[in-house]
């Protein structure tokens, strides 16, 4: 495969009754390590705005997605946000440029990412193994904030804030009269990945801020739920390591070659978190990445 095709980028209406927040699921066929991976891209219509949330994995996706509203955009202004920089979300940037230009907003932090060294080496070698993503090209957000940025629109606005832990730079977004929560990858299904020890507090307050929003609905960028008890329920599995990583402390201190099996240390196996999944899950990503949390975790204590 060398272009996506428009099945690889999907409209999914159940994901939204309200036909003001489009849901898009862009699935990644290739062999290997992201085989079957999906990632989700919203579109929010305001009174003036159409607002972009995310831009997949390369420019073709966006133009998939953005003739399957072509005909609704009418006067509004379109405007991009990336939730952060990673590239399975702010990849597909180079589309809002030259005739199709727009505003994308982001965390400062996010623009720094896209301009390093680390995110160009990762650009060549992802096209160097898969072909779709020929045509990326690295894109940094136009408009940046620290601390809060809100789109007033007479019916609804939307509320851009810090969400990290993920990343340092990821966002999220909250449309109070949708009571809506876009949590992006701050919240996942079946579990949330922790960038490092450092960003353990940070996601922790930042699960606890969803929480006090009280939504209504969730949205995030992977894993097919829109259940406002995903936030609780990934608090609470953070939590739990925590608790076992205590227990564990109170003992002993793990040596650095135990933390590489870290899960297996405080006795948290994969399987005892997804007990309760009812879709399949990609053992393999999902053990490393609850692997690596309670690693932070319990270095996240030690320190
Ligand atoms: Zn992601």
């Amino acid at each position: 495969m060398t272009m996506p095709a428009s099945k690889d980028v999907v409209f999914v209406p159940e994901m939204s009754a309200d036909s003001r927040v489009r849901v898009f699921c862009r699935t990644f066929n290739a062999i290997g390590e992201f085989e079957g991976m999906e990632v989700d891209a919203y579109i929010v219509f305001t009174g003036s705005y159409i607002v972009v949330f995310d831009t997949m994995l390369c420019p073709e996706d966006v133009s998939i997605m953005m003739r399957m509203v072509q005909d609704e955009v009418g006067k509004r202004t379109i405007l991009v946000v990336n939730s952060h920089a990673d590239w399975d979300h702010a990849w597909g940037n180079a589309y809002f440029r030259g005739e199709h230009t727009a505003p994308i907003i982001a965390h400062e932090y996010g623009r720094i990412r896209l301009q390093s060294a680390e995110a160009r080496t990762e650009l060549v070698n992802f096209q160097q193994q898969y072909p779709i993503f020929r045509n990326v090209e690295l894109v940094p957000p136009t408009i940046t904030f620290n601390q809060h940025l809100t789109l007033y629109d007479a019916q609804m606005s939307i509320e851009l804030f810090p969400a990290p832990g993920h990343h340092r730079d990821h966002i999220a977004a909250w449309l109070p009269e949708l009571r809506l929560l876009l949590a992006f990858d701050a919240v996942e299904n079946p579990l949330p990945c922790i960038e490092s020890a450092e960003a353990v507090p940070s996601m922790f307050a930042t699960l606890e801020h969803f929480m006090a929003l009280r939504p209504e609905r969730v949205l995030c960028s992977h894993g097919k739920t829109t259940s406002p008890a995903l936030v609780q329920e990934n608090l609470a599995y953070l939590r739990e390591i925590e608790h076992r990583s205590r227990q564990l402390l109170l003992t002993r201190r793990p040596t650095p070659r135990e933390l590489e099996h870290a899960s297996a240390l405080i006795t948290y196996p994969l399987d005892e978190v997804i007990a309760s999944a009812t879709e399949p899950v990609d053992r393999t990503f999902y053990g490393g990445a609850h692997n690596a949390n309670v690693r932070y975790i319990l270095e996240w204590l030690m320190s």
